[in-house]
């Protein structure tokens, strides 16, 4: 077993009035760009408002998505950016920023190496809703990527003896002659005031504001969210205070596969499915194309009326799946010896559950899924006891809507022009992903754009 890493924070007595750069948010998009920014000489500070370092960046479960990587050519799968762009753009209801979108699918493979240069191999592949192929990279211990990606971050945030405050809130972006000059924050022992040359939003989404989603869509206000309860969209009401533009701030993804039976939701990561579970109806028989967008996944989930879904899968897949020991430690799934015993204490109708899952092995056999067209995730079938379910429903999951950027990752103003000095990378960007979120396409968002932004400011900076 490999030692046990525990990231200490920096004591709030070594905050210094003064850095090249701010970054605000310790996710997967501040992290990298801190790594990168110094890497380049520059000397960052990163400040997080909660206790817990990660953000929403540490929930994300399936992987981070690349094409044309060595990764995938180690696993005869070849792939182009070209594919890459155009499965995203379909999936995003064609609404996605394509300057963003071209810079995102040419830079992935880049990302992927950056991060193996400093150790971090995502050398296994899976696939995600709306892909044709796998590219999805993950760890070779199939661990949810969020949380081996902050720490293995982390772990160069503290070779690299970056500062990292926790508790340290920004209220307010200061600007000085039409330029970005610092932030003011407010520390455990009261309000501080840090100067610097550049600032980066990398505060995710807003997925658990409630007043801002009811102000964008009213009609979710009563989801339960799979957020961090920091995910309130700071980053959005900052820059738009100081005249940024916003976009797509009505466009919500809502997970299709959410575990909320108890008082806390759990995303029930699209691996599950990539890996081939299929999802069934409070009789036992499918309904969807499993592996179709996030957004046509929910939708058949809500027309069943309110009952949510069920996904099924048996020993073979959740080997593929390691999340699965977790959600099966917290109570989140039923186990049947077989598929009878499965549908009893599912409370499913065993004779339909029993001729789905025939039907599906037969689909997953002959490579022709004729009920629903679904053509990704049948690599094995549903075959091998024990059998398993978990009970899901959709949950406000992501805010695609936010900031306007430039490829560079300069932040926009109403006449899209750079406001001088602030720079966005990460969830709290807006465009990039239309109307919709492919599974995989966040992590890598974080790292491409974060990257990027340490360049970037860096070039500001000379
Ligand atoms: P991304 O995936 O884009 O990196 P995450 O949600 O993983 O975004 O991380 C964003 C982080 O920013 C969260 O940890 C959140 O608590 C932090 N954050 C949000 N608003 C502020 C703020 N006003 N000051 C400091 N940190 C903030």
């Amino acid at each position: 077993m490999a030692e046990k890493f525990t990231f200490t924070p920096t004591a709030l007595a070594d905050l210094k009035p003064n850095y090249d750069v701010v970054i605000i948010g310790s996710g997967g998009a501040g992290l990298t760009a801190a790594i990168q920014a110094h890497e380049l000489g520059l000397n960052p500070v990163i400040l997080e408002k909660m206790p817990k370092i990660g953000g929403n960046t540490t929930r994300a479960s399936s992987g981070m998505n690349a094409a044309e990587t060595n990764v995938q050519l180690h696993h005869h799968i070849v792939d182009s950016f070209g594919d890459f762009y155009g499965e995203t753009l379909k999936g995003g209801g064609g609404m996605n920023n394509q300057a963003l979108l071209k810079f995102f699918t040419e830079h992935s493979a880049l990302a992927i190496d950056w991060l193996a240069d400093h150790g971090i191999k995502l050398d296994d592949l899976t696939i995600t809703g709306g892909m044709s192929v796998m590219r999805t990279h993950r760890p070779s211990s199939m661990a949810p990527i969020g949380g081996f990606l902050v720490t293995e971050l982390l772990k160069q945030v503290a070779a690299d003896q970056l500062p990292l405050f926790t508790d340290v809130k920004v209220d307010e972006l200061l600007v000085e002659a039409g330029k970005i000059s610092g932030v003011k924050a407010t520390t455990p022992d009261g309000a501080v005031t840090i100067t610097a040359g550049a600032v980066l939003l990398a505060t995710g989404g807003f997925g658990a504001n409630k007043t801002l989603l009811g102000q964008y869509r009213d009609d979710l206000k009563n989801y339960q969210t799979t957020n961090q309860p920091g995910a309130t969209g700071d980053g959005i009401l900052l820059a738009q205070a100081i005249g940024a533009k916003l976009v797509d701030m009505d466009q919500v993804q809502v997970h299709p596969t959410v575990q909320q039976d108890t008082d806390h939701a759990y995303l029930i990561g699209e691996a599950v499915r990539g890996e081939g579970a299929i999802l069934v109806d409070n009789q036992g028989a499918r309904f969807v194309n499993e592996l179709d967008t996030r957004k046509n996944v929910t939708a058949a989930i809500d027309q069943l009326g309110g009952t949510g879904a069920y996904l099924i899968f048996d020993r073979g897949i959740r080997d593929r799946v390691k999340a699965v020991e977790f959600y099966d430690h917290i109570g989140l799934v039923k186990t049947g010896t077989d598929l009878e015993a499965l549908a009893t204490a599912t409370g499913l109708d065993a004779a339909t559950l029993k001729q789905t899952v025939a039907d599906w092995n037969q689909a997953v056999a002959n490579h022709n899924d004729a009920a629903f067209n679904r053509t990704t995730g049948m690599d094995r079938d549903i075959a091998a006891g024990p059998f398993y379910s978990i009970h899901i429903a959709p949950a406000v999951h992501y805010t695609m809507g936010g900031i306007a950027i430039n490829p560079a990752t300069q932040v926009l103003n109403q006449d899209e022009r750079p406001i001088a000095g602030l720079f966005a990378a990460g969830e709290v960007v807006g465009g990039l992903h239309g109307n919709n979120r492919i599974g995989g396409n966040s992590i890598a968002e974080t790292v491409i754009f974060g990257r990027q932004a340490g360049q970037q400011m860096f070039k500001y900076l000379q």
